[in-house]
């Protein structure tokens, strides 16, 4: 009774918590150690007395929420989004109380088989190819919901890993070399570090950074070059990573490309698909033409907990053989062995991921689906992507600014026109103002024929949250304007 009364209690405080959002700044101001200069230094000895919950009530207020960045504020523009939809946090809340875990089908069945059904559903909403989804691929393929895009990564790569090595065993692991663009998420050096590939994130002993042209995208030729270097010099390419949507720009590396250069057979590396965030506007028919080739990669990932209305972590990975992952990945010590099991005709979804236990994310995105529906969610997509198509037209048209990536996105890459100084005077001073939030990324420059002309740091304006609307887009860019403004007057006074 006294869950039943304090969870009421919780759940009214989330919802006031978001109907007052815009009451704090966005970004938190504390000082390194604040937070935990307000807690006592020993764990509390005696169970807490009947109000012992006031007192935590009272301490979300004083101790957490100033240490919070209030990542769904309406005026957080920073990194990408995070959406925590109502619906989402309430498969969350029953994910908990259920308190089941999943590591096998037979340690809860509609954990496993929601999941099963839930990504089935989106290989088709997502327009992904049939050999993604596990009813129609015959059990070959399949989609599991990992913890994050960089799980994923890992994954894929001890996948490819085992895959290359079985087919032939005489190839030693240091001959092994894997492929990313240079505006790939770092995920992916670090899969390679913890996968025994790179000692450190600078190693390149087999770890190739392919640059990119003025599109943001993989150089696609430099690609082929480096593959066949690599190839003649007896090395073993087995992993390429095409990111759909960069971290820093959501820059497209062309997916049917790289697919057509790696040829087929035995030797044609696995090809990872990164679609982290962008990802989800394969959903809008409009965009599909970013995943062009998809149908042809090894896996793919894509994060609900981004821009798709699910609360972290609910990332959605999928692969065209699942029996290259399991042979990475599959053990059944003794105690988990069961009739289900070994009948053969059910998913244990621990085979497909690093730990063995697992909650029921599956129930959020469930959940989600059917409150917003498909055409909910592209609505809430395609709101975002007007305006971000607004935004940077207000940078195109003031001279004052220039737009320095090409946007495939709801992300627009923009920055006052003069110095690296300049664009981090205007970030800290609009960031220091409390009422939005923007981060950074360091970018190659392109002169116009296409040659390399080092780089610029430009301010991200990632548009998603799901609390953002077209008024805090256009008071953002007020807010920036008018920051521009008063640093271009204290310098010329
Ligand atoms: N890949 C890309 C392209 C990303 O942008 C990000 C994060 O922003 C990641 C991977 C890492 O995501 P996660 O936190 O799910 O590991």
């Amino acid at each position: 009774e006294a869950f039943r009364e304090r969870g009421h209690q919780m759940v009214d405080w989330i919802a006031d918590y978001w109907a007052r959002l815009d009451e704090w700044p966005v970004r938190s101001a504390v000082a390194p150690g604040e937070i935990a200069a307000k807690l006592p230094e020993q764990a509390p000895e005696d169970p807490g007395g009947p109000d012992e919950w006031d007192a935590i009530f009272h301490d979300l207020e004083s101790v957490i929420l100033p240490g919070i960045t209030h990542w769904q504020h309406p005026g957080f523009f920073a990194y990408f989004p995070a959406n925590a939809s109502g619906p989402s946090v309430l498969g969350e809340l029953l994910s908990a109380g259920l308190g089941a875990q999943g590591m096998l089908w037979q340690t809860s069945p509609a954990m496993t088989e929601v999941e099963t059904k839930v990504l089935d559903w989106m290989v088709g909403a997502l327009g992904l190819p049939g050999a993604f989804h596990s009813e129609r691929s015959g059990g070959v393929g399949g989609g599991v919901i990992q913890s994050t895009a960089s799980e994923a990564t890992l994954v894929a790569m001890l996948a490819a890993r085992t895959r290359t090595l079985r087919r032939a065993p005489t190839v030693s692991l240091d001959a092994l070399t894997l492929y990313a663009s240079e505006q790939a998420h770092s995920s992916v050096i670090k899969a390679a570090m913890i996968a025994g590939l790179a000692a450190h994130p600078d190693d390149d002993r087999q770890v190739r950074k392919i640059p990119v042209d003025a599109s943001m995208g993989m150089d696609v030729s430099a690609l082929a070059r480096c593959i066949e270097e690599d190839r003649a010099a007896g090395r073993v390419p087995f992993y390429v990573c095409a990111t759909v949507g960069t971290t820093a720009t959501t820059g497209v590396d062309r997916v049917g490309a790289i697919s057509e250069l790696l040829g087929s057979g035995e030797a044609r590396p696995w090809l990872h698909v990164d679609a982290a965030f962008a990802g989800v506007m394969a959903l809008c028919p409009e965009h599909r033409h970013l995943f062009e080739g998809v149908d042809e990669a090894d896996s793919f990932v894509v994060n609900a907990h981004k821009w798709l209305l699910t609360n972290f972590d609910c990332s959605l990975f999928w692969v065209q053989d699942r029996e290259a992952l399991l042979s990475a990945l599959a053990i059944t010590p003794d105690y988990l062995r069961n009739a289900a099991t070994d009948s053969g005709r059910v998913i244990d979804y621990r085979d497909w991921q690093i730990p063995l236990g697992r909650r029921f994310r599956a129930l959020k995105l469930w959940f989600v689906l059917r409150h917003y529906g498909l055409s909910g969610l592209r609505a809430h997509l395609r709101g975002h992507l007007e305006m971000a198509s607004e935004f940077q037209r207000w940078v195109e048209e003031d001279p004052r600014f220039e737009v320095v990536a090409p946007r495939t996105s709801s992300l627009v890459c923009f920055r006052p026109v003069g110095s690296d100084i300049q664009a981090q005077s205007l970030l800290d001073a609009v960031n220091a103002g409390g009422e939005v939030y923007l981060t950074h990324c360091v970018l190659p420059r392109f002169g116009e024929q296409g040659d390399r002309r080092g780089s610029v740091m430009a301010l991200r304006m990632a548009i998603g949250g799901m609390n953002t609307h077209r008024k805090d887009v256009a008071r953002a860019w007020e807010v920036l304007t008018e920051k521009l403004t008063e640093i271009q007057a204290s310098s010329s006074g």
